[in-house]
């Protein structure tokens, strides 16, 4: 039997009287690849934020594996739960190998020379093997993302969630991203990618979720997300990007 790697049960929240999450619930299975797209505002970024504890939220709950995040530290989930940021969340005083061997070796106290092993096969697996001793003021906005979620993928994420990692970056780095992060869907972790990139969601999502207004209007695969969008709402956005 397949594990569900989370589960969102009527999640609820508010900003002081602006309620962002309207009743959320979905669930994935153990290495599903989720896009979630919509229009900006919609409560997408907010939906990962939960994920992870970095918000909470009034009503409903979140399991992890079968367990109710309301009762895991924070840092407990952290390890597990892996996050790339539209702007990249790199140590400018670390040089690349550093940024990636920091965690691995603060947090989950694996020793350096297994850390750096590791760092170093992640930085192949990115493309920047040549790149380990640069400071990240030497790198392209691409090349810092690539080094995002490396760093990201160097805790061993049961699950990994991207918030529209490609949109920071000028139009032309955009692919060595998208490719690196079709690349970590192939190696089967679990991701949840809020994202533009209509392309990526298509061939990589097992399931697209469309939020509007703080609730999800459409849970489909690629194919019939496109094919038969369910409301009115859909079809406007999916033509508006088609
Ligand atoms: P999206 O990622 O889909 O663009 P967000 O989840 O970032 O949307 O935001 C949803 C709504 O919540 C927006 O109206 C946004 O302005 C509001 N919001 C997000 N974070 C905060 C915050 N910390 N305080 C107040 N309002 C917020
Ligand atoms: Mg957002």
């Amino acid at each position: 039997m397949t594990e569900e790697i989370v589960r969102l049960e009527n999640i609820h929240k508010q900003f002081g009287p602006l309620e962002v999450l309207k009743g959320i619930d979905f669930g994935m299975e153990t290495g599903q690849k989720v896009v979630i797209l919509g229009p900006s505002g919609s409560g997408k970024s907010t939906i990962l934020r939960c994920i992870n504890q970095l918000e909470t939220f009034e009503k409903g709950a979140i399991y992890f594996r079968g367990l109710d995040i309301a009762g895991m530290k924070a840092k407990d989930l952290r390890r597990q739960v892996g996050m790339v940021f539209q702007r990249f969340n790199i140590f400018s005083h670390l040089n690349v190998l550093e940024n990636l061997i920091e965690a691995p070796i603060q947090v989950k106290k694996t020793p350096r020379k297994e850390a750096v092993e590791h760092a170093l096969a992640l930085l192949d697996t990115v493309g920047l093997a040549d790149k380990r001793q640069a400071m990240p003021s030497q790198l392209s906005g691409g090349q810092l993302q690539r080094v995002g979620i490396a760093r990201a993928l160097a805790m061993d994420p049961a699950l990994l969630l991207f918030d529209e990692p490609t949109s920071a970056l000028d139009p032309e780095l955009v692919g060595e991203v998208l490719q690196v992060m079709r690349k970590v869907a192939k190696s089967g972790t679990s991701m949840i990618v809020v994202t533009h990139e209509m392309g990526f969601a298509q061939d990589v999502a097992d399931r697209i979720l469309f939020m509007d207004g703080g609730k999800i209007l459409q849970d489909a695969p690629p194919k019939e997300f496109f094919k038969n969008p369910n409301c009115e709402r859909v079809r406007n956005f999916v033509k508006t990007i088609g």
